[in-house]
């Protein structure tokens, strides 16, 4: 079955949208904070929401809210400075061995915290000839072993234009692994499909995925189902999260969703700290927080459990640990 998520998701959600500003609970919504970076979810994601619940963790991560607004120093549109490795359009080239190549601007869900909310992505590709040049500085450089896609999130391409690229790219002798940054096993299950399963896994690559979930309640059957099927095609899974208050910022929450990953053969990757990036201050939890947190859930869980509490910092060649 084939799929195509643009306007699956687009009609669906406006008015899925247009029912959360009804709902008389969320009196933090906020009309100017939509408009700055839309409200966007999928039906599946909503799912897991306890609507009338203002506190709800999920709800958190997607709720528009007039707490965007409040301007704070240090937070910025760009926090990683990312605009000034960009190689050639799509093409993002920041790491050692490593490239990051956006395949689309679009996302399942915007998620309120995303350090990418303020950046237009009008720079992306989007036939395949366009990608030639990013494809061409690839080809030339023989230190590049790993290709990161990310977006956005590049499962909302279809399939078919992920496997061409992705085959193309295959064909580059120093390219030996793909890597997969998505949100859409957790906010749209069903579009992780088998076909697309089996392109990836019949790639002449090595192919891992990073998911990112930040709470155990945007784990339910159907996204275990596809992880099961992700990991069964011989496709290794990590989970990044993003260290949230309100959200995730203490232990029960973040042992129980080591534990529910874990479960999922799924392994806890990154514990990020948030990215000062405007309009999501109110998330921030700071580092001495956190290491007092990943302290404690080293206690209750096996090492293989415990992700690694990181930082991103401007200018670096890597994720800072703390
Ligand atoms: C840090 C980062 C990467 C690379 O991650 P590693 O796992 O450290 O190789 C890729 N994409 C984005 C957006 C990042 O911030
Ligand atoms: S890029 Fe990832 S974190 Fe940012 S809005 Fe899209 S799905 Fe969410």
């Amino acid at each position: 079955m084939s799929y195509n998520p643009p306007i699956g998701f687009v009609k669906k959600d406006i008015e899925l949208a247009d029912n959360i500003k009804k709902l008389p609970t969320l009196n933090s919504f906020s009309i100017e904070a939509e408009k700055q970076f839309p409200l966007l979810l999928t039906h599946e994601f909503a799912k897991r929401i306890s609507w009338y619940n203002p506190e709800d963790p999920l709800l958190l991560q997607i709720l528009p809210t007039k707490h965007e607004l409040q301007k704070k120093p240090g937070f910025s549109t760009d926090p990683l400075s990312e605009s000034i490795y960009n190689q050639a359009p799509g093409l993002i080239k920041k790491y050692h061995g490593r490239v990051i190549l956006q395949l689309t601007g679009a996302c399942p869900i915007h998620c309120r915290y995303c350090f990418r909310r303020h950046i237009k992505s009008n720079n992306i590709p989007s036939t395949l000839d366009d990608w030639s040049q990013a494809v061409e500085i690839i080809r030339n450089d023989i230190s590049i072993k790993e290709v990161i896609y990310s977006g956005g999130d590049p499962l909302m391409l279809n399939s078919k234009k992920l496997l061409e690229i992705s085959t193309m790219l295959s064909t580059i002798p120093h390219v030996k692994r793909l890597r997969i940054h998505t949100r859409t096993p957790v906010a749209s299950p069903k579009r992780v499909n088998l076909e697309l399963i089996t392109g990836l896994k019949n790639l002449p690559l090595v192919v891992t995925m990073v998911i990112h979930m930040n709470h155990p309640a945007e784990m339910d059957d159907s996204v275990k189902t596809t992880l099961t099927a992700i990991v069964e095609a011989g496709i290794p899974l990590y989970n990044q999260s993003v260290l949230l208050k309100g959200v995730n910022d203490n232990v029960d929450t973040l042992t129980a969703l080591s534990e529910t990953l874990i479960e999922a053969r799924v392994t806890p990757y990154y514990l990020h700290l948030l990215d000062p990036v405007s309009g999501a201050a109110h998330f921030f939890v700071d580092a001495k927080k956190g290491r007092e947190l990943i302290d404690k859930i080293r206690l209750l869980l096996p090492g293989y459990a415990v992700p690694l509490l990181v930082m991103d910092t401007p200018g670096e060649l890597s994720k800072t640990p703390l």
